[in-house]
């Protein structure tokens, strides 16, 4: 009661003064020059600066630049509102309803601002929620359902998750503004959370999953205290929404650290909520030899800077389920077509009950599978109409991928990596007739077969 009166009477004050003051730090003790800056990031921190507000470059940019990277993005916090963040830059827009944030144009780029705000899931928080002041709301577990008040920079710092993360960079100065320890955390690579692990993953379980990502992408170690309640909370991953557990499990994926940020999650007994397959696939060697080859080119391509796609990677963690949902289907007497199509819907469809992917995957991770056989189809016209196909080129990826894992011959990926380049006469050597014989009695095995089928789901995979 006391303490809900002060808070109310000294408002944002008491609170950062109980966050203490900022460690500031110099160019010569953090080396990051303003030139590494992204010009439209420079801008945007100049043209606050000269209405009057205060304005950092934070998050990741700072980090990464701190650990001699390149930074995805820059984003920008500042003291001023959305609304007169709106009244700086003409060009700019206010984006989302939760917690409402400006994005600044210059030219093709977009620089995130965000205002200062505060947001921590403390007993206040709850009784104010009960009282009727639905700002702050917290579910009865300490859940944090909104966070959207403005707050100090210090209580902007505080609700960040990791002190590596909550990094104030003054581009004018050249100056870090720290105030939880990230740039020595920084440096001995440790990922240590802000305040009370337990209550920091409860407010925000997805934040342990942001653990296990950023461990694996900055090769960090996760602080003992940080890590200790993990196992135990990893089961509060149920209460957040599928579909932003599959933007998590999407960027670490995709961030060219999948290979490690996998185990990283298997350690942490994180998997169960974001890759149910997960278990499946790595206590089968054969799986497990196949998810690594997937997961190794992934991570190369992005590193090379070309593109990963959510579907891709699907394709390639459902695989072995659809397989062997489509050999249960033919030997079950369904012809090798419906026995395909039908795996390929049943697996899709469970794996929407856990992880609700995207209905837009569906249509690229079926012809990514349904190509593998047509690989080995390779008489008369039929390497001509796949040459063509427009997912041609994912189908021949992930058959690498099954070459790299066992699943397949390397002499099917040899083949079709001559064929496209090859002269028409060359192609007519390549070319295999079928021998009749041997075709037949496959025939007479599987029973009748529709003559006009997209044919031959062959024996190697179905
Ligand atoms: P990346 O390089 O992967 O984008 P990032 O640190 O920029 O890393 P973002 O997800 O872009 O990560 O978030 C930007 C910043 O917002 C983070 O650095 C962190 O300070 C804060 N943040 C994001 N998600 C959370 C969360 N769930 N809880 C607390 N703070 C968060
Ligand atoms: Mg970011």
């Amino acid at each position: 009661m006391i303490r809900r009166l002060i808070k109310k009477v000294f408002g944002k004050a008491s609170a950062s003064a109980r966050a203490g003051d900022p460690r500031i730090l110099q160019l010569d003790a953090h080396g990051i020059q303003r030139e590494q800056i992204h010009p439209c990031a420079l801008k945007t921190t100049r043209a606050l600066n000269a209405a009057g507000y205060s304005a950092f470059v934070v998050g990741g940019a700072v980090r990464d630049l701190l650990l001699g990277r390149e930074p995805k993005d820059f984003d920008v916090a500042t003291n001023a509102t959305p609304e007169e963040v709106r009244q700086v830059f003409r060009r700019s827009r206010l984006i989302g309803r939760r917690f409402q944030i400006v994005h600044v144009y210059c030219g093709a780029d977009t620089i995130e601002v965000t205002t200062f705000r505060a947001a921590a899931a403390d007993k206040d928080a709850e009784r104010e929620a009960e009282e009727g002041d639905d700002s702050r709301v917290t579910a009865a577990d300490g859940m944090l359902l909104r966070d959207n008040v403005f707050g100090s920079q210090a209580e902007d710092a505080e609700r960040r998750d990791f002190t590596v993360n909550a990094l104030y960079y003054d581009p004018e100065k050249q100056e870090i503004w720290e105030w939880h320890g990230g740039v020595e955390d920084a440096k001995s690579k440790v990922l240590r959370i802000i305040g009370d692990p337990i209550q920091r993953f409860r407010e925000d379980p997805v934040r342990m999953l942001r653990a296990a990502r950023f461990a694996a992408k900055l090769d960090f170690h996760i602080d003992p205290a940080t890590r200790a309640p993990i196992a135990d909370l990893a089961p509060m991953l149920g209460r957040i929404p599928s579909s932003r557990l599959f933007d998590e499990m999407m960027k670490l994926l995709l961030s060219g650290h999948a290979e490690r940020g996998v185990r990283q999650l298997r350690a942490e007994g994180l998997h169960h909520g974001i890759l149910p397959m997960l278990d499946a696939i790595l206590d089968n060697t054969e799986r497990q030899k196949f998810l690594h080859a997937a997961l190794h080119d992934t991570d190369e391509r992005v590193r090379q800077g070309h593109s990963a796609s959510p579907a891709f990677m699907l394709a390639c963690l459902l695989w072995f389920d659809m397989r062997a949902e489509w050999r249960r289907n033919q030997a079950n007497g369904q012809s090798d077509q419906t026995a395909l199509y039908d795996a390929m819907d049943a697996v899709l469809e469970r794996q929407r009950d856990a992880l609700a992917f995207p209905r837009r995957f569906d249509g690229t991770i079926k012809e990514i599978w349904s190509l593998q056989s047509r690989f080995e189809q390779r008489n008369g016209a039929r390497p001509f109409r796949l040459l063509s196909h427009p997912r041609f080129r994912a189908g021949y990826d992930f058959l690498l991928i099954r070459v790299k894992g066992g699943d397949a011959e390397a002499e099917l990926t040899d083949w079709w990596r001559r064929f496209p380049d090859a002269s028409d006469s060359e192609r007519e050597a390549m070319l295999i007739k079928p021998q009749p014989g041997e075709a037949k009695s496959k025939r007479r095995k599987r029973g009748p077969r529709k003559p006009s089928g997209e044919a031959v789901i062959e024996t190697k995979i179905g």
